[in-house]
């Protein structure tokens, strides 16, 4: 079980940038750091809440059932605002990563705004069904990846005539 504990450094008081709360596995091993403590105690929760190995579907199972603690009203319009916003911040990242718009990338970068999506896309599956599972998603997942899977072989097998490639 993960819990959390103050951050002891030995940085000058004036100039230390550590932040004040970190999160330890039970071997007393530094998993992260963290400015707010409601924000360390949080991600703790979802950490010790997850029954078997973290994955990125089962995470934000448990963020979403967490959230509903605290921001219950949260409607799937609201959600689905905030991942089309969050879409557009990845969007802009992926532009200045192509070239297209000047930079520099945000803290977050492509990955943390795909992130942030994916977030939002998952709390939305969690708001519209609540008694979804894990393995019911992977599940979707599965069946809808091995449907592109076959799209791709079929292309690549027969990639048609060449004005069409
Ligand atoms: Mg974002």
């Amino acid at each position: 079980m993960y819990k959390v504990e103050r951050n002891r450094c030995d940085c000058h008081p004036e100039t230390c940038g550590c932040n004040p709360w970190k999160i330890v596995d039970e071997n007393g091993e530094r998993h992260s750091t963290h400015m707010d403590k409601s924000v360390a105690d949080s991600t703790v929760a979802i950490m010790n809440s997850r029954e078997v190995k973290p994955s990125l579907v089962g995470t934000v199972l448990a963020l979403s059932r967490e959230a509903d603690k605290y921001h219950n009203h949260r409607t799937i319009d609201d959600i689905l605002a905030h991942g089309v916003g969050e879409m557009r911040e990845t969007m802009d990242e992926v532009d200045i990563v192509m070239g297209r718009a000047p930079g520099p990338a945000g803290v977050d970068g492509v990955v943390g705004e795909s992130i942030d999506t994916i977030l939002c896309m998952l709390d939305l599956i969690y708001k519209t069904d609540p008694s979804i599972t894990e393995e019911e998603i992977v599940a979707i997942a599965e069946m809808k990846g091995a449907k592109w899977i076959r799209q791709i072989k079929a292309k690549a097998e027969d990639p048609g005539p060449p004005w069409d490639v």
